[in-house]
């Protein structure tokens, strides 16, 4: 069977990470998450006390980022740590990683490792530009959406198993911040590819959602 590439983009919280991993595996393709190159990023910048409205040209210099994918799993490695993936994952590291990425510099990084992992072909991709931007001849492009209220209830329920007490409308507030800042940045803002897939999930199982991509990958292949 040809090997292609899948394209999985749309706001935070909307699943892809649990999608990407679960198709990575029916399909045994490798699984790449750009969030988290963003993420480990910040969690970089942060470690080394950069903060909004410095200047990044010194905290990216020397900057080495390693990048692994396998079915289902991807790891990322920064000046030879692997960061830790509850910090990663922590509210103040997704507000700062979406406040990063805003900056050329950065993209161009991510997209640099990500074009030259996607090189073999055989990969799912998730992440914001992915299939408008990095991957545009994508073979599959999917943009996996869901309303507000459900974005935030299931980030809510990844914050609660960390052991993360807030309270729901908190969540709601950042990931609706979040959102309209990763939309309505000047580069590479999220947005559907215009021949990508548009799935709204919020009344969707994740098999249904598997099931809905597997048919257009069938499709494709
Ligand atoms: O997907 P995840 O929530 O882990 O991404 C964290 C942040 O990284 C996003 O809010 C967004 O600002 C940024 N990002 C991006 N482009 C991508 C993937 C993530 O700008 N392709």
């Amino acid at each position: 069977m040809p090997l292609i590439n899948i394209a999985l983009d749309g706001p935070a919280g909307a699943g892809k990470s649990t999608i990407g991993k679960i198709l990575s595996l029916r399909l045994s393709y490798d699984y790449l998450d750009t969030g988290m190159l963003y993420r480990s990023i910040a969690w970089w910048f942060y470690a080394i006390g950069w903060e909004e409205g410095l200047d990044i040209s010194e905290a990216i210099s020397n900057l080495e980022i390693i990048s692994g994918s396998e079915p289902g799993f991807c790891r990322v490695v920064i000046n030879g740590i692997e960061p830790p993936f509850d910090k990663i994952y922590s509210r103040e590291i997704a507000n700062l990683s979406s406040k990063i990425s805003i900056y050329k510099e950065i993209r161009d990084i991510v997209n640099k490792i990500t074009r030259i992992a996607a090189e073999l072909k055989g990969m799912v991709i998730e992440g914001r530009d992915i299939g408008t931007v990095v991957l545009p001849e994508a073979e599959v492009k999917i943009f996996l959406t869901a309303s507000n209220e459900e974005l935030a209830r299931r980030r809510y329920k990844d914050l609660q198993k960390m052991g993360e007490r807030i309270p729901y409308e908190v969540v709601l507030a950042e990931i609706i911040e979040r959102n309209i800042r990763d939309s309505t940045r000047e580069i590479a803002p999220l947005k559907p590819a215009p021949d990508a897939i548009y799935i709204d999930s919020t009344n969707l199982k994740i098999q249904e959602v598997i099931d809905k991509i597997l048919l257009v990958v069938k499709d494709k292949i």
